[in-house]
């Protein structure tokens, strides 16, 4: 048996920057992750990042932003496409070597005093009445279980979210517990190295929106320096669509580069929880960050930079709770009100989005924009869950517009975005207010969403 004041589960960038956030603010902080330690950090994904996280990190923790070999490409513009038109909106980030950055995370925590217990892999939650009190863990090297008592446990173990699935059933009654197939996302990437020229994405990132691939899904093509792509695939897991690499290699081939004209450096696939956050991550003796937690933009399926937001709200709610001596849920709720505030609404309002894509596919969005209902800006601030000022003259727009299945799903992104603004602006300030939220929250979010 061990003891520590924050046990983090997980290395990945929630769980090493909540880690890293706790131990600068004094607190002993164990860190275990079931990979080898070298491994700590890589992963399967489409590498991009968004300066903004980078920027927040830096200012609050004093974390360089990613640099040398950790960048692979700068990134000025994201483009949204369809078979028909461009939308490049301006979007500064990076598409990064995970790896290198998520090492140097890694080390920076150990630094900051961090034990890491690498190749130490999370059973279940250790509970008592209504609290978390650590976690059952296995050494994979001599198979040995044993436990980790914490005042405070973090899950941040991804798409498994190991702690949350294992509390009791019956417990904890205003914790989500479980992960539903409709929210999970399954995707297929490839890095490839071109042997002819030099391809010409350089400096942008690319959503593909086409008839192969079934909305909201996309086809990604990211930069990785003058030679190298990140190629990718993506939806949803429900329906159950089959051939998701043969659609890979139909899309890549057909449109952008044949067989025999590059080389496969790395590929793989994996799933990502793809849904509005959490609206509750809370419960005493716990938090939980990241994928674990829904923290992913709910159609780019971004969730590298939310994980990194979120692993430095939840250190620090961890932090500041064992300061007070007081790891209550109440103590704790100041956590789930920093997410609700940073990414909490603008993600929700992107469901909504998500949901009219996948009702009037991309042929309506292309109608919308053929026919100027919609210009590239109303369309990436619908995309975005942006500010919702251009609708009323969008009202006026569509009213002779004779698509009435487009002005319907247009309709409920107004109407679903101006709810859910009123409602986040309500969002309560301790838990004892939160079922009656919650439950407002449930009821039109289901309505929105539908069979979806
Ligand atoms: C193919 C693909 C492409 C993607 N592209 C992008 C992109 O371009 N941009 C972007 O922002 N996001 C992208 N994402 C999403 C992004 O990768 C995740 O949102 C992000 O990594 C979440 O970070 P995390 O720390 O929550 O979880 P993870 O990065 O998944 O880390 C979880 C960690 O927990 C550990 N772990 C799991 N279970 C246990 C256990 N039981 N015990 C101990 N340790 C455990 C794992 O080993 C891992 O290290 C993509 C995802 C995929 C799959």
């Amino acid at each position: 048996m061990t003891e520590t004041e924050v046990l983090v589960v997980g290395g990945g960038p929630a769980g090493v920057i909540s880690a890293l956030t706790a131990s600068k603010l004094g607190r002993k902080v164990i860190l275990i992750d079931a990979k080898p330690y070298e491994e700590i950090g890589n992963k399967v994904c489409g590498d991009a990042l968004n300066l903004a996280p980078a920027t927040f990190l830096e200012e609050k923790l004093g974390l360089e932003k990613p640099h040398g070999e950790e960048v692979a490409d700068y990134v000025e513009y994201l483009i949204f496409k369809t078979v028909k038109a461009d939308f490049p909106i301006r979007g500064d980030g990076y598409v990064l070597n995970r790896h290198p950055f998520g090492q140097r995370l890694l080390k920076t925590a150990e630094d900051y005093g961090v034990e890491v217990r690498p190749e130490t892999k999370a059973i279940k939650a250790i509970t008592g009445t209504d609290v978390v009190k650590g976690a059952v863990v296995q050494d994979k090297k001599t198979k040995q279980t044993y436990e980790i008592l914490a005042r405070i446990t973090i899950d941040c173990s991804g798409r498994n979210f190991q702690i949350r699935k294992t509390l009791p059933k019956d417990g904890f009654p205003l914790l989500e517990k479980t992960m539903e197939k409709r929210d999970v996302a399954v995707s297929y990437r490839e890095i490839i190295k071109l042997k002819g020229e030099d391809h010409p994405y350089r400096n942008k990132i690319f959503l593909i929106y086409r008839e192969e691939i079934p909305e909201p899904g996309y086809f990604w093509v990211f930069t990785k320096g003058s030679k190298r792509l990140n190629v990718g695939i993506g939806w949803f897991l429900e329906p159950r669509l089959r051939g998701m690499k043969e659609r890979f290699w139909e899309v890549l081939h057909k449109y952008y580069y044949p067989p025999g004209s590059y080389e496969v450096e790395d590929k793989g696939g994996y799933t990502i929880p793809t849904r509005y956050p959490m609206t509750n991550a809370v419960v005493s003796g716990f938090l939980t960050a990241g994928d674990a937690a829904f923290h992913v933009n709910p159609l780019s399926a971004e969730g590298h930079g939310p994980a990194l937001t979120a692993g430095y709200y939840a250190g620090k709610a961890a932090s500041e709770a064992i300061e007070a001596n007081d790891v209550s849920e109440k103590q704790l709720w100041r956590y789930n009100v920093d997410i609700m505030k940073h990414f909490g609404l603008s993600h929700t309002k992107v469901q909504l989005f998500t949901a009219a894509l996948r009702r009037i596919k991309v042929s309506g969005v292309e109608f919308l924009l053929k026919r100027k209902i919609l210009n590239q800006e109303q369309f990436i601030d619908l995309h975005a869950g942006k500010e919702l000022g251009f609708f009323d003259k969008l009202k006026i727009g569509i009213k002779s517009f004779p698509r009435y299945d487009i002005l319907l799903q247009v309709n409920k992104i107004v109407k679903g975005a101006q709810f859910f603004e009123k409602l986040f602006a309500e969002y309560p300030d301790n838990p004892d207010a939160y079922p009656t939220w919650q439950s407002q929250f449930d009821t039109k979010m289901e309505e929105i969403r539908g069979n979806q």
